[in-house]
This record gives structure tokens, C-alpha cells and sequence, in this order.
């Protein structure tokens, strides 16, 4: 019996709308127990709480991604939303009157490829920390090419519950994050991303999890169309197993309990 858990994924995004129900179906088949779907600015918060009451499979997180980094996205067409033009303020009341609807605060933090808006950024990380707290849910955080600073806001801010998205920091900024205690999600794209084997190598397993960021990300880049899903998470699970020389079974019960302790 499959227990498994994609920590971290987009469910709402434009490459899934022409068969989103057969990609559910695919994840339930292959024992996938939840998928969290990351909202990033209010058009996304609210499909993806939307993806939640469709999907018992689904659990949302709301959030506020790097604006403008964002926005370049849907400029370029990576990401193709309405132009990203908000109250800060107001969407933050939002996801807090919707804190019963939510399974965690994310995806929120600091993106180092917009260096010319850091500080507004840490403005509303801020913020991001401090409704996660209010709460009392765990906070999901991006940290592209600024792991230093994410790290040094989230420790002296004093939130516990944080789990670290993809990080791609040193080995001694992953350490810095070991030793706060913060949980470490593993991406599908471990597969050929020798980072990533590294740190599931070196987190401890009480403090990890695993990550499709479907659509991105695939483990099967080569292979197939390049689009990534929450059944291939297993990947990612497969990989731990092999790293530390443990059976699936295992990881998958541990990453479990870590579920369960840390976000239900
Ligand atoms: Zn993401």
C-alpha cells in the first residue's frame, strides 16, 4: 500500500488543464496519499483552493511568490497567468480567513535572479513569516540564489515549521538548515541533480520530504514530454532508498510520520 506524498507542485497550472482529472487518477493508482498544491499570487491561491475541494487528494497551500520574478515569468510565458498586480495586504487577509481551507503558508520567499527588488521581497517574505506563525502553519519557502538571506530572516524570526523547497544552497548553508531543524523537500529531478543526492545523503530522514514542482522538473526529461506530475514522485522516494541504502518501505513511512507531525 502506497503512502507516498508530493510536498510540492503546482496542480493548477496551464499544463494540466486539458487532463487534470486522468493525472489525478494516475497519482491515487501509483499510492500517492496527498499532493500539495502551491498557490503564488491571488489568481493561483484561489484555483488552487478550488483544486482542493475537487480533489480529496489535494491539499492547498496559498502563498506569495517573488513578485516581479513572477511577473517575468508570465512576461516570457513560463508561466501564463493575468498580469501580477496586487494588494500585498489584502491578499495576506485573504489566505488568513481561508487558514481552515490550508495545509500550509507557501510558496513564499526570496528569489536572487531579481536582485534589483530584494529589497521588497524581503518586505514581503516578512510578512510571509509572520502570517505562517499567526496561524500556526508550517511555511513552504523558495530560496533561489538568496539561501543565505532566506536563512537568516527564517532564524531570527523563530518559526519552526519550515520546509525548504529545492534548495540549492552550499553544503553549508543545507547544514545551517539541518541544524534549525528545518524539513528539506527532495525534487524528482534528483534523478541526475548530484546536489540533491548529496543532500539526501546528509538530511537526516525525520526531516525530509519529496517534491514533484510538477510541472516542472521531470524526472523523465529524456523520455517523455518533459512534463512532470505528482505520480512521479516515487522517483524521488526510489532515489533516497538507493542513496541510503534503505528499503522504500521505509522512507516512505518516515517521510509519512514527518507528514504527519509537521502539517496535519
Ligand atoms: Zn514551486
Amino acid at each position: 500500500m502506497g503512502l507516498f506524498i508530493d510536498i510540492h507542485c503546482h496542480l493548477d497550472h496551464l499544463h494540466f488543464n486539458n487532463d487534470r482529472d486522468a493525472v489525478m487518477e494516475r497519482a491515487k493508482q501509483a499510492g500517492i496519499k496527498a499532493v500539495l498544491s502551491n498557490g503564488i499570487n491571488p489568481e493561483t491561491n484561489r484555483s488552487t483552493l478550488e483544486l482542493a475541494k475537487k480533489y480529496s487528494l489535494v491539499k492547498a497551500a496559498l502563498g506569495i511568490y517573488p513578485i516581479h520574478a513572477l511577473q517575468k515569468d508570465i512576461d516570457t510565458g513560463a508561466y501564463p497567468l493575468q498580469p501580477n498586480v496586487f494588494d500585498v495586504d489584502e491578499e495576506i487577509q485573504f489566505i488568513e480567513k481561508n487558514r481552515g481551507a490550508i495545509a500550509a503558508v507557501g510558496e513564499c520567499g526570496l528569489d536572487g535572479l531579481d536582485k534589483e527588488h530584494l529589497p521588497e521581497q524581503k518586505a514581503v517574505f516578512d510578512k510571509m513569516i509572520s502570517l505562517a506563525k499567526r496561524v500556526g502553519k508550517p511555511l513552504i519557502v523558495h530560496s533561489r540564489r538568496a539561501e543565505q538571506e532566506v536563512l537568516d530572516m527564517l532564524g531570527s524570526s523563530s518559526i519552526k515549521k519550515v520546509l525548504l523547497h529545492c534548495f540549492s544552497g552550499k553544503k553549508n548553508a543545507v547544514k545551517r538548515g539541518i541544524d534549525a531543524g528545518y524539513c528539506f523537500s527532495i525534487p524528482t529531478n534528483i534523478v541526475r541533480a548530484q546536489n540533491f543526492q548529496w543532500m539526501a545523503e546528509h538530511v537526516p530522514l525525520g526531516q525530509l520530504f519529496c517534491e514533484t514542482d510538477a510541472p516542472y522538473l521531470s524526472p523523465f526529461r529524456e523520455t517523455m514530454d518533459g512534463r512532470n506530475e505528482p505520480a512521479f514522485v516515487v522517483e524521488s522516494y526510489k532515489k533516497i532508498a538507493g542513496i541510503k541504502k534503505m528499503e522504500l518501505v521505509e522512507v516512505m513511512n518516515h517521510v509519512w510520520m514527518n507528514w504527519q507531525k509537521v502539517f496535519v
